[in-house]
């Protein structure tokens, strides 16, 4: 193992969560049992085996890593990765690969894939990814990660398997799909990001960012910035119904004990022990 990024790891409810993100620095976040990743600001050498991508939008500390990680993958002999991107970055991202292709003579094959707020992404038959719209200074989005599974519809309940069967054979749907939000990823956005899409208060884990802290920080301005301000959060505490909420993309202005410190001021009980800042 090459270490040559930092991240840290927090493992909850069956899923690892990796990552790292300090505002204008770089983020980065993968979770290994679902085989996939938000942003490519930077790339740990261990994260290249997961090869399905998904992009907030592309300012550099959160896509500089992109042709990187694809040169990587290559350099290994393994697959093109898929990544996932607001469609207006799409072109963009093309002509940047295609100019370190000619700088590094060496070929960087991916799958750019467009996305816009609404899609669906099937990406097996446990688990879909729906993109939302969230509110940022470029084109920007989120995500949310679904897990899926079949239930017999409940008037089946009651029967045997043999006469289940003859219903499916019959041509009829037998069983409903259940889904369950298990990972919301909102990457950088105004408070809008969140409000605007009332599933991200409910996904079990969310990943949101908090950009800034600090009293000094007018909370206006900070969302005229497409951030998140502290007191936006602390005004929507009764909203947020998610099991762990992770608070990351803070600003490098503040130190981490000032950042905990600003939020057990604002938070004493840090939302009954369910936010936990990713610092
Ligand atoms: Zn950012
Ligand atoms: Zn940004």
């Amino acid at each position: 193992m090459v270490e040559n990024t930092p991240y840290h790891t927090l493992e909850f409810n069956g899923l690892t969560i990796e990552g790292y993100s300090r505002a204008a620095v770089q983020s980065y976040w993968r979770v290994p049992e679902l085989k996939l990743g938000f942003d490519l600001g930077a790339h740990p050498w261990d994260f290249m085996g997961t090869g399905t991508w998904f992009l907030s939008h592309t300012h550099l500390d959160h896509v500089a890593a992109l042709p990187v990680y694809v040169a990587r993958r290559r350099m290994m002999k393994m697959d093109p990765p898929t990544i996932y991107m607001p469609e207006e970055a799409v072109e963009g991202v093309k002509q940047v690969l295609t100019a370190f292709s000619r700088l590094d003579r060496g070929r960087l094959p991916c799958h750019l894939k467009p996305v816009v707020a609404g899609d669906e992404i099937h990406l097996s038959r446990e688990l879909v990814v729906t993109v939302i719209g969230t509110d940022h200074r470029i084109p920007s989005v989120g995500y949310v990660v679904w897990e899926r599974r079949k239930k017999l519809k409940s008037e089946y309940q009651k029967l045997t398997g043999e006469q289940i069967r003859d219903i499916r054979l019959s041509g009829e749907e037998v069983s409903r799909e259940i889904r369950t939000p298990r990972l919301g990823y909102l990457g950088d956005s105004t408070p809008r990001g969140l409000d605007n899409n009332p599933v991200m208060y409910e996904t079990e884990i969310l990943i949101t960012e908090l950009t800034f802290v600090s009293p000094d920080h007018r909370p206006e301005r900070i969302r005229k910035l497409g951030h998140i301000h502290l007191d936006h959060i602390v005004e929507r505490r009764e909203r947020f119904q998610n099991k762990l909420i992770i608070a990351a993309h803070l600003s490098t202005r503040y130190h981490s004990r000032q950042v905990e410190r600003f939020v057990k001021k604002a938070l004493p009980d840090m939302l009954e022990g369910r936010l936990h800042l990713w610092l």
